[in-house]
Parts: C-alpha cells; structure tokens; sequence
C-alpha cells in the first residue's frame, strides 16, 4: 500500500496482474526469440481496457488518470518488458494524437490503438545524433496540400512493426533549432517508406531500426499541432512516457528482487541459506530500498501529471535514476544465482531489456540537464 494507490487502482493493478501472469509471461522467452510482438495478446490487452487507459471515452480510453495506466504498465512489464512497449507507445502516441491531432483524422487510429490493433512508433532521433533532439535534418516541405518527407530516423522502436509513427522533421531554415520543426501523423504505408531491423542486445520482440522516407506524400490535415511548433508542443508528451519508463523497468526489478529473496532463503552454502550472510544480504536489502523510493518517485510524477502540475524534473529524475538502479539491481539478482543466472533464461533476459532504457527516450546526462534547467534556470544551464 501507498498514498498514490487507492483500493480501485490496487484492483485494476491485481486484474492486470492476472493477465500478465496468464496470458503474458508464458511467452517471454520465446517473443526475445522470434522477435515478434504478439498481435493477438495486443487485441486481448485492449479489449480489457489495458491499453491507454487515461485517454477520454470517445478515443477509445476508460477516461481513467495516468496512475491508472502506470499500474497495469507495471503488471505487463513484469512480465515481458518488450510487450508493455505496448502500452508506453500507446500512452505516449495516444497524448500526443489527443492533443494535438485534428480529431477526424486522429479518433480512428487512436480507437484501434486502445483495442490494440494498432501499434505506433514514436519517429525522433537521426543517424547524424539523439540527444541534441531539436537539431533535425529529416526535411518536410509543403507542397500544395500535402507535406513531403525525405530523410532518415533511426534507432525507433517498432520500426518494422508499427503501423503509423508519429515523426518530427524540419520545415524551418537549416539554423531554426527547436522553431522551425513541424510533428506530422504518417502511417506507414504510404508509399516511399521503408524500414530495416537492428539487431538488438535486449527489448527484441519489440527491436529497433530506421525508417527511411523518400518522397513520401502526407496530408497537411496529419500535422500534430502547429508548423515549426512540433517540438516545443509536442514534446510535452515525453514527461508522460518517461513517468512510465521508470515504473517499467522498477517493475523488472522488483520481480527479479522476488525471485531473488525467495532463492537465497533456500540456498545453502556453508550450512547456511546464503541469507544467512550479510554480503548477500544486504546487497538485496540496500537495492530493494532504492527499488522502493524510485517507484514512489515514478507515481508521485504521474500524481503530479493527473493534478495538472508541473512534474518535467519529476519525470527527469524517474528517467535517469529508474533505469540504472533496475539494471544494477538485476545484475546483482543474477550473481546471486550463481552460475545458473548466467543460462539464458529470464535473468539475463531481464538484464539485456532493462539496458535499452539508459539510452532509449534520453540518456542520463540529458535528463539530469532537464532537472538542472528545472532546478537553476534555462540561462543558467546552457546546451
Ligand atoms: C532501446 C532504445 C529504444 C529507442 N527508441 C527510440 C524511439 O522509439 N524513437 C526515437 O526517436 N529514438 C529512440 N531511441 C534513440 C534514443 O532516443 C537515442 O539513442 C538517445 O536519445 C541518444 O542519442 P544517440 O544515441 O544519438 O547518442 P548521442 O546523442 O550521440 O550521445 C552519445 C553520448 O554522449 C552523451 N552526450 C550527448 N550530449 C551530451 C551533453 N550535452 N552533455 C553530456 N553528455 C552528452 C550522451 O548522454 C551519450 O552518452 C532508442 C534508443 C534505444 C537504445
């Protein structure tokens, strides 16, 4: 129990956990596999209400707040990190769309978005770099009443799976930094596009590539909010999904802190449970109090979020921290499996999908400027 949860959150949270327990981790080896997302658990997780829940009752949501969707994040993600992209894409392509989409072109997609049957990838980073976000090179030129893309985005999960991407490119001057980039709604058969396939160290089911646009023709009616603004409005979106990604990855963590406990009760070395041992231990015990405290960070953010306030640090601090501790915390839950959490299976598994998320939607260094600009000022925190 905590302040942020209350009895209907805890019960959406057992009902997704059933699922998850069910339906969702009986696959979770062999999705890392195939490299495939399940489309029709996809289909079984909307049609429950689990996808973007928080999105109002005419695009297909419960109308539910962001804590709502961070809860069943977490059952999903416990059981397979790669499928609960599913749910982080769906929250923040779905707040994007419903924002800034003109409804008539946007209520469809996002209808089949939260009964999972359709996926969409959120189109940012180029080859040329990430972290410097708003120095795009993808251009989109007007053209009457189409827009017209050319360029590459790279490093986008469900490249080649998605259905539609949300993409961000220049229509300003070379120079015009953050000012001159417009978000366009493209789906992905238009023609002109086409995709490769990374070949990734973790989060394989839901893998990674580049989308390539050779003059691919979109209608102006698929522009997210206004042109040269996308990125200072749509942006927004990501202090949401960074939020998520926190409770996602503690969410690995936490399970892979379960199974932990429970095997070193019953371990013995030297006569004694390795619990026994202050090494072991406290190792747990000093890792599952930080698990802990970034969890109740990650819902005090989306708390913040459902109050209207601001949280842009809040989801900062989740996004750099969340990551690093679920990454040494199951490093730590694997050395104490011995050299049985060095098999392939589920450890080292979690392992390799928890990584992704230190770089993935801004790394470390990139957050922690976002907490400085909060914290002492934009002037005083120049790039
Ligand atoms: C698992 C995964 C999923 C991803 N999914 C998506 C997606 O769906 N959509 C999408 O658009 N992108 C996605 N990305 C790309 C990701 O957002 C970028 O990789 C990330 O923003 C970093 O950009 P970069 O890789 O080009 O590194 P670079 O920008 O080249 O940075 C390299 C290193 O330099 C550091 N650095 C850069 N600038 C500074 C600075 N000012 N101060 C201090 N250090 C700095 C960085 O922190 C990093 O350690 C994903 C990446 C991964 C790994």
């Amino acid at each position: 129990m905590n302040p942020y949860l209350d009895d209907d959150l805890i019960a959406l949270s057992d009902q997704a956990r059933r699922f998850a327990i069910d339906r969702i981790a009986p696959g979770f080896q062999e999705r890392d596999r195939t490299r495939t997302l399940d489309r029709a658990l996809m289909k079984e997780m909307g049609a429950l209400g689990m996808i973007a829940p928080e999105l109002p009752e005419e695009f297909g949501g419960l109308g539910m707040g962001c804590l709502a969707a961070g809860v069943i994040h977490e059952e999903v993600a416990r059981a397979d990190l790669s499928m609960s992209y599913v749910n982080l894409l769906a929250s923040l392509n779905g707040q994007i769309l419903s924002h800034h989409g003109r409804p008539d072109i946007v209520r469809p997609w996002l209808k089949r978005l939260t009964a999972g049957e359709a996926l969409l990838a959120i189109a940012l980073t180029e080859p040329r770099g990430g972290s410097d976000a708003a120095n795009l090179r993808l251009r989109i030129e007007r053209d009457g009443d189409v827009y017209v893309i050319n360029g590459e985005k790279t490093s986008i999960s469900a490249a080649d799976q998605a259905d539609a991407a949300v993409v961000f490119g220049r229509t300003g001057a070379p120079d015009s930094g953050a000012h001159g980039v417009t978000a366009l709604f493209v789906p992905m058969d238009l023609a002109g596009i086409t995709h490769s396939r990374f070949d990734c160290h973790g989060q394989r089911a839901i893998g990674r590539g580049s989308i390539f646009f050779e003059n691919v023709r979109v209608p102006l009616s698929h522009r997210l909010g206004d042109e040269n603004k996308g990125f200072v409005q749509v942006m927004q979106g990501f202090d949401f999904s960074r939020a998520l990604i926190g409770l996602q990855v503690l969410a690995v963590a936490r399970v892979a802190l379960e199974e932990t406990w429970s095997h070193v009760a019953q371990r013995q070395a030297f006569g004694k449970p390795l619990s026994a041992f202050q090494g072991v231990s406290h190792t747990l015990a000093d890792l599952d109090t930080q698990v802990e405290a970034a969890r109740l960070l990650c819902l005090q953010a989306l708390w913040l979020k459902d109050k209207g306030a601001p949280h842009s640090a809040e989801a900062a601090m989740c996004k750099w921290w969340a990551p690093k501790l679920a990454y040494e915390t199951v490093h730590q839950c694997l050395l104490m499996f011995g050299h049985g959490g060095y098999d392939r299976g589920p450890m080292e598994q979690r392992l390799r999908d928890v990584l992704g998320f230190q770089i993935g939607d801004g790394t470390a260094q990139i957050m922690k400027t976002i907490i400085a600009r909060a914290r002492a000022g934009r002037a005083a925190v120049p790039a």
